[in-house]
Protein backbone atom coordinates (compact mmCIF):
# COMPACT_ATOMS: atom_id res chain seq x y z
CA UNK A 1 0.00 0.00 0.00
CA UNK A 2 1.59 3.21 -0.88
CA UNK A 3 0.17 6.92 -0.47
CA UNK A 4 -0.29 9.13 2.67
CA UNK A 5 -2.86 8.43 6.00
CA UNK A 6 -5.18 11.56 6.52
CA UNK A 7 -7.29 12.20 10.16
CA UNK A 8 -10.32 13.80 9.35
CA UNK A 9 -10.48 15.75 11.90
CA UNK A 10 -14.50 16.45 12.13
CA UNK A 11 -14.85 12.62 12.22
CA UNK A 12 -11.93 12.23 15.19
CA UNK A 13 -13.73 11.92 18.34
CA UNK A 14 -10.22 11.24 20.35
CA UNK A 15 -11.39 8.12 21.41
CA UNK A 16 -8.27 6.56 20.87
CA UNK A 17 -9.02 3.21 19.51
CA UNK A 18 -6.16 3.81 16.18
CA UNK A 19 -3.59 4.70 18.87
CA UNK A 20 -3.97 1.36 20.71
CA UNK A 21 -4.47 -0.50 17.05
CA UNK A 22 -1.43 0.97 15.57
CA UNK A 23 1.28 -1.98 15.50
CA UNK A 24 3.90 0.12 14.91
CA UNK A 25 3.41 3.12 17.72
CA UNK A 26 2.66 5.73 15.03
CA UNK A 27 -0.11 7.41 16.23
CA UNK A 28 -0.95 9.72 20.11
CA UNK A 29 -3.93 11.93 20.42
CA UNK A 30 -3.10 15.61 20.52
CA UNK A 31 -5.46 17.91 21.58
CA UNK A 32 -8.09 15.26 21.59
CA UNK A 33 -7.19 14.08 18.12
CA UNK A 34 -5.35 11.62 16.66
CA UNK A 35 -1.98 12.67 15.49
CA UNK A 36 0.10 10.74 12.84
CA UNK A 37 3.51 10.20 12.80
CA UNK A 38 4.48 9.78 8.86
CA UNK A 39 7.90 9.06 9.26
CA UNK A 40 7.13 6.06 11.27
CA UNK A 41 3.84 4.60 9.82
CA UNK A 42 4.09 1.91 7.45
CA UNK A 43 0.74 2.53 5.61
CA UNK A 44 -0.49 -0.96 6.88
CA UNK A 45 -3.90 0.25 7.28
CA UNK A 46 -4.78 -1.16 10.79
CA UNK A 47 -5.97 1.81 12.17
CA UNK A 48 -8.76 2.64 8.89
CA UNK A 49 -10.13 -0.71 9.84
CA UNK A 50 -9.85 0.01 13.95
CA UNK A 51 -11.58 3.34 13.38
CA UNK A 52 -15.74 2.88 13.33
CA UNK A 53 -16.06 6.94 12.83
CA UNK A 54 -14.50 6.63 9.62
CA UNK A 55 -11.98 9.41 10.65
CA UNK A 56 -8.97 7.68 8.82
CA UNK A 57 -8.32 7.78 5.05
CA UNK A 58 -5.51 6.47 2.90
CA UNK A 59 -4.31 8.82 0.33
CA UNK A 60 -2.76 8.84 -3.04
CA UNK A 61 -3.27 5.14 -2.91
CA UNK A 62 -6.87 5.32 -4.54
CA UNK A 63 -5.02 7.55 -7.13
CA UNK A 64 -2.41 5.23 -8.25
CA UNK A 65 -5.35 2.43 -8.51
CA UNK A 66 -7.14 4.38 -10.70
CA UNK A 67 -3.87 4.59 -12.87
CA UNK A 68 -3.60 0.35 -13.66
CA UNK A 69 -5.71 1.43 -17.07
CA UNK A 70 -2.05 2.42 -18.42
CA UNK A 71 -0.80 -1.13 -17.56
CA UNK A 72 -1.23 -3.88 -20.28
CA UNK A 73 0.46 -7.05 -21.34
CA UNK A 74 2.42 -9.57 -19.41
CA UNK A 75 6.15 -9.31 -19.54
CA UNK A 76 8.79 -12.16 -18.91
CA UNK A 77 12.33 -11.52 -18.03
CA UNK A 78 14.43 -14.48 -20.13
CA UNK A 79 17.14 -15.93 -18.02
CA UNK A 80 20.70 -16.76 -19.37
CA UNK A 81 23.77 -18.05 -18.18
CA UNK A 82 27.15 -17.90 -20.16
CA UNK A 83 25.06 -16.79 -22.95
CA UNK A 84 23.29 -19.98 -22.57
CA UNK A 85 18.81 -19.51 -22.08
CA UNK A 86 18.05 -20.75 -18.44
CA UNK A 87 15.36 -23.37 -18.69
CA UNK A 88 12.88 -21.45 -16.17
CA UNK A 89 12.73 -18.83 -19.66
CA UNK A 90 10.82 -21.50 -21.39
CA UNK A 91 8.37 -22.26 -18.32
CA UNK A 92 7.82 -18.41 -17.53
CA UNK A 93 6.83 -18.57 -21.51
CA UNK A 94 4.00 -20.95 -21.06
CA UNK A 95 2.61 -19.32 -17.94
CA UNK A 96 2.79 -15.83 -19.10
CA UNK A 97 1.04 -17.20 -22.90
CA UNK A 98 -1.69 -18.64 -20.71
CA UNK A 99 -2.04 -15.52 -18.34
CA UNK A 100 -1.83 -13.11 -21.55
CA UNK A 101 -4.37 -15.31 -23.29
CA UNK A 102 -6.84 -15.34 -20.55
CA UNK A 103 -6.23 -11.40 -20.45
CA UNK A 104 -6.57 -11.26 -23.99
CA UNK A 105 -3.09 -8.74 -23.89
CA UNK A 106 0.27 -9.44 -25.63
CA UNK A 107 3.15 -11.13 -24.08
CA UNK A 108 6.55 -9.64 -23.84
CA UNK A 109 9.98 -10.93 -23.33
CA UNK A 110 12.48 -8.91 -22.27
CA UNK A 111 16.11 -10.26 -23.25
CA UNK A 112 19.30 -9.70 -21.17
CA UNK A 113 22.70 -10.42 -22.28
CA UNK A 114 25.83 -10.58 -24.46
CA UNK A 115 25.76 -11.82 -27.73
CA UNK A 116 21.77 -12.87 -27.28
CA UNK A 117 20.37 -12.10 -29.91
CA UNK A 118 20.12 -15.01 -31.75
CA UNK A 119 18.02 -16.24 -28.95
CA UNK A 120 15.34 -13.70 -29.61
CA UNK A 121 13.47 -15.73 -32.32
CA UNK A 122 13.93 -18.69 -30.11
CA UNK A 123 11.62 -16.99 -27.57
CA UNK A 124 9.14 -15.95 -30.49
CA UNK A 125 9.05 -19.65 -31.42
CA UNK A 126 8.44 -20.67 -27.78
CA UNK A 127 5.24 -17.88 -27.18
CA UNK A 128 6.32 -14.67 -27.04
CA UNK A 129 4.50 -11.91 -28.86
CA UNK A 130 7.33 -9.45 -28.69
CA UNK A 131 11.42 -9.71 -27.89
CA UNK A 132 13.42 -6.60 -26.58
CA UNK A 133 17.10 -7.40 -26.69
CA UNK A 134 19.48 -5.66 -24.66
CA UNK A 135 22.98 -7.03 -26.02
CA UNK A 136 25.85 -5.54 -24.61
CA UNK A 137 29.31 -7.07 -23.19
CA UNK A 138 28.50 -4.88 -20.12
CA UNK A 139 25.61 -7.14 -19.71
CA UNK A 140 27.31 -10.44 -19.83
CA UNK A 141 28.18 -11.27 -16.49
CA UNK A 142 24.63 -11.35 -13.89
CA UNK A 143 24.57 -8.70 -11.83
CA UNK A 144 22.01 -6.84 -10.55
CA UNK A 145 22.46 -2.80 -10.86
CA UNK A 146 22.92 -3.20 -14.83
CA UNK A 147 20.17 -5.85 -14.85
CA UNK A 148 17.48 -3.22 -12.54
CA UNK A 149 18.11 -0.76 -14.99
CA UNK A 150 17.41 -2.22 -18.09
CA UNK A 151 14.59 -4.32 -16.74
CA UNK A 152 13.39 -0.74 -15.33
CA UNK A 153 13.60 0.72 -19.34
CA UNK A 154 12.01 -2.46 -20.44
CA UNK A 155 8.76 -2.05 -17.75
CA UNK A 156 9.07 1.49 -18.56
CA UNK A 157 8.97 0.97 -22.56
CA UNK A 158 6.67 -1.59 -22.41
CA UNK A 159 3.78 -0.97 -18.97
CA UNK A 160 3.40 -4.20 -18.41
CA UNK A 161 0.22 -5.26 -15.67
CA UNK A 162 2.29 -7.84 -14.83
CA UNK A 163 6.27 -9.06 -14.86
CA UNK A 164 7.23 -12.20 -14.28
CA UNK A 165 11.12 -13.56 -13.27
CA UNK A 166 12.35 -16.87 -12.42
CA UNK A 167 11.88 -17.86 -9.03
CA UNK A 168 16.33 -18.84 -9.49
CA UNK A 169 18.82 -17.59 -7.04
CA UNK A 170 19.59 -14.60 -9.57
CA UNK A 171 15.86 -13.84 -9.84
CA UNK A 172 15.18 -14.01 -6.28
CA UNK A 173 18.15 -11.57 -5.75
CA UNK A 174 17.34 -9.14 -8.81
CA UNK A 175 13.25 -8.71 -8.32
CA UNK A 176 12.97 -7.23 -5.03
CA UNK A 177 15.64 -4.82 -6.22
CA UNK A 178 13.13 -3.60 -9.10
CA UNK A 179 9.83 -4.06 -7.00
CA UNK A 180 11.50 -1.01 -4.97
CA UNK A 181 12.54 0.77 -7.37
CA UNK A 182 8.98 0.57 -9.39
CA UNK A 183 7.36 1.09 -5.96
CA UNK A 184 5.21 -2.03 -6.48
CA UNK A 185 4.79 -5.53 -4.54
CA UNK A 186 6.41 -9.31 -5.31
CA UNK A 187 5.38 -12.35 -4.58
CA UNK A 188 8.34 -14.26 -4.25
CA UNK A 189 8.36 -18.55 -5.02
CA UNK A 190 4.73 -18.70 -6.59
CA UNK A 191 3.89 -22.28 -7.66
CA UNK A 192 0.58 -21.24 -9.01
CA UNK A 193 -0.28 -18.16 -11.07
CA UNK A 194 -3.62 -17.23 -13.13
CA UNK A 195 -5.73 -13.89 -13.36
CA UNK A 196 -8.99 -12.95 -12.00
CA UNK A 197 -11.95 -10.91 -13.95
CA UNK A 198 -10.60 -7.67 -13.24
CA UNK A 199 -7.17 -8.69 -14.68
CA UNK A 200 -5.55 -9.40 -11.19
CA UNK A 201 -3.02 -11.88 -10.82
CA UNK A 202 -3.52 -14.08 -8.61
CA UNK A 203 -0.37 -15.70 -7.02
CA UNK A 204 -0.06 -18.93 -5.03
CA UNK A 205 2.75 -19.94 -2.67
CA UNK A 206 3.52 -22.18 0.21
CA UNK A 207 3.76 -19.80 3.28
CA UNK A 208 4.79 -20.77 6.52
CA UNK A 209 7.15 -23.18 5.79
CA UNK A 210 4.51 -24.93 3.85
CA UNK A 211 2.05 -25.06 6.28
CA UNK A 212 -0.75 -23.33 4.30
CA UNK A 213 -0.77 -22.62 0.32
CA UNK A 214 -1.29 -18.48 0.50
CA UNK A 215 -3.33 -16.45 -2.32
CA UNK A 216 -1.64 -13.25 -2.77
CA UNK A 217 -3.50 -10.31 -4.84
CA UNK A 218 -1.59 -6.76 -5.87
CA UNK A 219 -4.36 -4.75 -6.24
CA UNK A 220 -3.31 -1.12 -6.55
CA UNK A 221 0.27 -1.27 -7.56
CA UNK A 222 1.20 -2.15 -11.37
CA UNK A 223 3.00 -4.05 -12.44
CA UNK A 224 1.70 -6.92 -10.25
CA UNK A 225 5.52 -8.61 -10.07
CA UNK A 226 6.13 -12.27 -9.02
CA UNK A 227 9.05 -14.60 -9.29
CA UNK A 228 8.10 -18.11 -10.43
CA UNK A 229 8.89 -21.60 -8.55
CA UNK A 230 11.56 -23.47 -11.22
CA UNK A 231 10.32 -26.51 -12.56
CA UNK A 232 6.54 -26.17 -11.40
CA UNK A 233 5.47 -24.56 -14.63
CA UNK A 234 5.62 -26.91 -18.25
CA UNK A 235 7.88 -25.40 -20.49
CA UNK A 236 6.74 -24.07 -23.88
CA UNK A 237 7.22 -25.75 -26.76
CA UNK A 238 8.47 -24.45 -30.07
CA UNK A 239 6.07 -23.50 -32.92
CA UNK A 240 8.56 -23.19 -35.92
CA UNK A 241 5.77 -20.97 -37.84
CA UNK A 242 4.75 -18.58 -35.18
CA UNK A 243 5.84 -15.05 -35.61
CA UNK A 244 7.15 -11.92 -33.51
CA UNK A 245 8.22 -8.71 -32.66
CA UNK A 246 12.00 -8.63 -31.91
CA UNK A 247 13.22 -5.26 -30.96
CA UNK A 248 16.44 -4.11 -30.27
CA UNK A 249 16.61 -1.55 -27.38
CA UNK A 250 19.76 0.99 -26.46
CA UNK A 251 20.87 0.39 -23.18
CA UNK A 252 20.27 3.11 -20.62
CA UNK A 253 22.40 5.58 -20.26
CA UNK A 254 24.44 5.59 -16.88
CA UNK A 255 23.66 2.11 -16.36
CA UNK A 256 24.85 1.25 -12.85
CA UNK A 257 27.09 -0.89 -12.16
CA UNK A 258 28.80 -0.81 -8.36
CA UNK A 259 30.12 -4.99 -8.39
CA UNK A 260 33.27 -6.04 -9.94
CA UNK A 261 33.28 -9.55 -10.63
CA UNK A 262 37.03 -10.78 -10.36
CA UNK A 263 36.87 -14.76 -10.53
CA UNK A 264 33.50 -16.36 -10.91
CA UNK A 265 33.31 -20.29 -9.50
CA UNK A 266 30.79 -22.77 -9.49
CA UNK A 267 29.92 -24.29 -6.23
CA UNK A 268 27.36 -26.76 -7.91
CA UNK A 269 29.01 -28.52 -11.14
CA UNK A 270 27.34 -28.72 -14.08
CA UNK A 271 24.53 -31.08 -14.32
CA UNK A 272 24.81 -31.79 -10.43
CA UNK A 273 21.97 -29.07 -9.73
CA UNK A 274 19.15 -31.57 -8.81
CA UNK A 275 16.45 -29.70 -10.49
CA UNK A 276 18.29 -29.64 -14.27
CA UNK A 277 18.97 -33.60 -13.35
CA UNK A 278 17.11 -35.86 -15.96
CA UNK A 279 17.54 -38.51 -13.70
CA UNK A 280 17.65 -38.50 -9.98
CA UNK A 281 18.03 -41.18 -6.77
CA UNK A 282 16.77 -39.98 -3.39
CA UNK A 283 17.19 -41.41 -0.43
CA UNK A 284 14.57 -41.16 2.52
CA UNK A 285 14.94 -42.14 6.80
CA UNK A 286 15.34 -45.45 5.41
CA UNK A 287 19.16 -44.79 5.31
CA UNK A 288 20.60 -46.22 8.54
CA UNK A 289 23.65 -43.57 8.40
CA UNK A 290 24.73 -40.79 6.52
CA UNK A 291 27.68 -42.69 4.41
CA UNK A 292 24.90 -45.39 3.06
CA UNK A 293 24.38 -42.24 0.36
CA UNK A 294 27.41 -43.94 -1.02
CA UNK A 295 25.23 -46.55 -1.92
CA UNK A 296 22.88 -44.12 -3.75
CA UNK A 297 25.34 -41.93 -5.19
CA UNK A 298 27.05 -45.05 -6.63
CA UNK A 299 23.54 -46.21 -8.09
CA UNK A 300 22.92 -42.66 -9.51
CA UNK A 301 26.47 -42.48 -11.32
CA UNK A 302 26.01 -45.63 -13.32
CA UNK A 303 22.48 -44.02 -14.51
CA UNK A 304 24.16 -40.72 -15.48
CA UNK A 305 22.05 -38.75 -12.55
CA UNK A 306 22.19 -37.73 -9.14
CA UNK A 307 21.40 -37.20 -5.63
CA UNK A 308 18.47 -35.71 -3.73
CA UNK A 309 17.06 -36.53 -0.31
CA UNK A 310 13.84 -36.17 2.03
CA UNK A 311 13.98 -33.58 4.77
CA UNK A 312 13.97 -36.18 6.93
CA UNK A 313 17.67 -36.41 6.04
CA UNK A 314 18.59 -33.21 5.28
CA UNK A 315 17.66 -32.25 8.76
CA UNK A 316 19.61 -34.38 10.53
CA UNK A 317 22.66 -32.87 7.92
CA UNK A 318 23.26 -36.04 5.89
CA UNK A 319 22.84 -33.83 3.33
CA UNK A 320 22.99 -30.13 2.14
CA UNK A 321 19.72 -28.50 1.99
CA UNK A 322 20.11 -27.98 -1.87
CA UNK A 323 19.41 -31.50 -2.25
CA UNK A 324 15.70 -31.57 -0.64
CA UNK A 325 13.43 -32.21 -2.70
CA UNK A 326 9.82 -30.86 -1.65
CA UNK A 327 7.52 -28.10 -0.39
CA UNK A 328 10.30 -26.73 1.63
CA UNK A 329 13.12 -27.89 -0.83
CA UNK A 330 13.42 -27.92 -4.70
CA UNK A 331 10.51 -28.91 -7.24
CA UNK A 332 11.68 -31.12 -9.27
CA UNK A 333 10.96 -33.16 -12.82
CA UNK A 334 13.09 -35.68 -13.62
CA UNK A 335 12.64 -38.66 -16.01
CA UNK A 336 13.32 -41.10 -13.80
CA UNK A 337 12.95 -40.46 -9.86
CA UNK A 338 13.97 -43.46 -7.84
CA UNK A 339 12.68 -42.97 -4.26
CA UNK A 340 14.57 -45.00 -1.93
CA UNK A 341 13.04 -45.32 2.07
CA UNK A 342 11.40 -42.33 1.37
CA UNK A 343 7.31 -42.72 2.67
CA UNK A 344 6.03 -40.60 0.36
CA UNK A 345 4.65 -37.80 2.39
CA UNK A 346 2.64 -34.95 1.28
CA UNK A 347 5.12 -32.37 1.40
CA UNK A 348 7.94 -34.84 -0.22
CA UNK A 349 5.06 -35.85 -3.21
CA UNK A 350 4.69 -31.76 -3.74
CA UNK A 351 8.53 -31.37 -5.05
CA UNK A 352 8.43 -34.86 -7.63
CA UNK A 353 5.24 -36.08 -8.70
CA UNK A 354 5.44 -34.63 -11.59
CA UNK A 355 8.45 -36.54 -12.40
CA UNK A 356 8.09 -38.81 -15.95
CA UNK A 357 8.69 -42.29 -13.93
CA UNK A 358 8.66 -42.77 -10.37
CA UNK A 359 10.24 -45.92 -9.52
CA UNK A 360 9.89 -46.55 -5.12
CA UNK A 361 11.68 -49.13 -3.13
CA UNK A 362 10.17 -49.71 0.50
CA UNK A 363 9.87 -52.51 3.13
CA UNK A 364 6.55 -51.30 3.60
CA UNK A 365 3.65 -52.07 1.10
CA UNK A 366 1.22 -49.39 2.02
CA UNK A 367 3.96 -46.59 1.64
CA UNK A 368 2.19 -43.81 0.25
CA UNK A 369 4.93 -43.43 -2.87
CA UNK A 370 3.82 -46.76 -4.14
CA UNK A 371 0.11 -44.76 -5.43
CA UNK A 372 2.67 -42.79 -7.60
CA UNK A 373 5.04 -45.10 -8.35
CA UNK A 374 5.00 -46.42 -11.90
CA UNK A 375 7.41 -49.16 -10.55
CA UNK A 376 7.62 -50.43 -7.02
CA UNK A 377 9.73 -53.12 -5.08
CA UNK A 378 8.40 -53.35 -1.77
CA UNK A 379 11.61 -54.90 0.39
CA UNK A 380 14.67 -53.94 1.56
CA UNK A 381 16.84 -51.21 -0.11
CA UNK A 382 19.90 -52.52 0.99
CA UNK A 383 19.60 -55.50 -0.63
CA UNK A 384 17.66 -54.02 -3.71
CA UNK A 385 20.11 -51.37 -4.52
CA UNK A 386 22.92 -53.21 -4.55
CA UNK A 387 21.41 -55.87 -6.94
CA UNK A 388 20.25 -52.99 -9.38
CA UNK A 389 24.04 -51.70 -9.03
CA UNK A 390 25.37 -55.14 -9.74
CA UNK A 391 23.09 -55.13 -12.82
CA UNK A 392 23.91 -51.87 -14.11
CA UNK A 393 27.20 -52.92 -14.05
CA UNK A 394 26.74 -56.43 -15.88
CA UNK A 395 25.39 -54.35 -18.14
CA UNK A 396 27.65 -51.69 -18.99
CA UNK A 397 30.63 -54.27 -18.72
P1 LIG B 1 9.71 -41.41 6.73
O1 LIG B 1 8.38 -40.84 6.55
O2 LIG B 1 10.12 -41.78 8.11
O3 LIG B 1 9.79 -42.68 5.79
C1 LIG B 1 10.86 -43.57 5.78
C2 LIG B 1 10.42 -44.73 4.89
O4 LIG B 1 11.51 -45.60 4.74
C3 LIG B 1 9.26 -45.56 5.48
O5 LIG B 1 8.21 -45.60 4.52
C4 LIG B 1 9.85 -46.93 5.70
O6 LIG B 1 8.94 -47.98 5.43
C5 LIG B 1 11.00 -46.93 4.72
N1 LIG B 1 12.12 -47.81 5.11
C6 LIG B 1 12.72 -47.91 6.32
N2 LIG B 1 13.77 -48.74 6.24
C7 LIG B 1 13.81 -49.17 4.97
C8 LIG B 1 14.66 -50.08 4.27
N3 LIG B 1 15.72 -50.66 4.86
N4 LIG B 1 14.41 -50.30 2.97
C9 LIG B 1 13.35 -49.74 2.33
N5 LIG B 1 12.53 -48.87 2.95
C10 LIG B 1 12.76 -48.60 4.25
N6 LIG B 1 9.65 -33.48 3.56
C11 LIG B 1 10.36 -33.51 2.41
O7 LIG B 1 10.84 -34.57 2.01
N7 LIG B 1 10.57 -32.37 1.70
C12 LIG B 1 10.08 -31.16 2.07
O8 LIG B 1 10.31 -30.17 1.39
C13 LIG B 1 9.29 -31.11 3.27
N8 LIG B 1 8.75 -29.95 3.67
C14 LIG B 1 7.97 -29.94 4.80
C15 LIG B 1 7.35 -28.75 5.18
C16 LIG B 1 6.54 -28.75 6.30
C17 LIG B 1 5.86 -27.48 6.70
C18 LIG B 1 6.36 -29.91 7.07
C19 LIG B 1 5.49 -29.91 8.29
C20 LIG B 1 7.00 -31.08 6.70
C21 LIG B 1 7.81 -31.12 5.57
N9 LIG B 1 8.45 -32.28 5.17
C22 LIG B 1 9.13 -32.32 4.01
C23 LIG B 1 8.49 -33.48 6.03
C24 LIG B 1 7.49 -34.55 5.63
O9 LIG B 1 6.26 -34.30 6.25
C25 LIG B 1 7.99 -35.94 6.07
O10 LIG B 1 8.24 -35.93 7.45
C26 LIG B 1 9.25 -36.39 5.35
O11 LIG B 1 9.11 -36.23 3.97
C27 LIG B 1 9.52 -37.85 5.67
O12 LIG B 1 10.72 -38.23 5.11
P2 LIG B 1 11.00 -39.75 4.76
O13 LIG B 1 10.00 -40.26 3.78
O14 LIG B 1 12.44 -39.85 4.41
O15 LIG B 1 10.84 -40.46 6.18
Amino acid sequence: MAGTLRVIEEKCTGCGACVSACPYGCITLVEGKATIDEGCCQLCGVCISACTEGALELLEAAKEFEDKSKYKGVMVVAEQRRRKIHRITYELLWIGRKLADKLGEELTCVLIGKDVRKYAKGLVRRGADKVLVYDDERLEILREDPYADVIVDAVKAGMPSILLMGGTSFGRALAPVIAARLKTGLTADCTGLDVDEEGNLIQTRPAYGGNIMATIVCKEKRPQMATVRYKVMKEAEEDPNREGLVMERNIPANLRDRTRVLKEKRVIKEGQSIEDAEIIVAGGRGLRAPEDFKLLEELANLLGGTVAASRSVVDKGWMPKSRQVGLSGKTVRPKLYIACGISGAVQHLAGMKDSEVIVAINKDPSARIFDYARFGAVGDLYEIVPEMIKILKEIKR
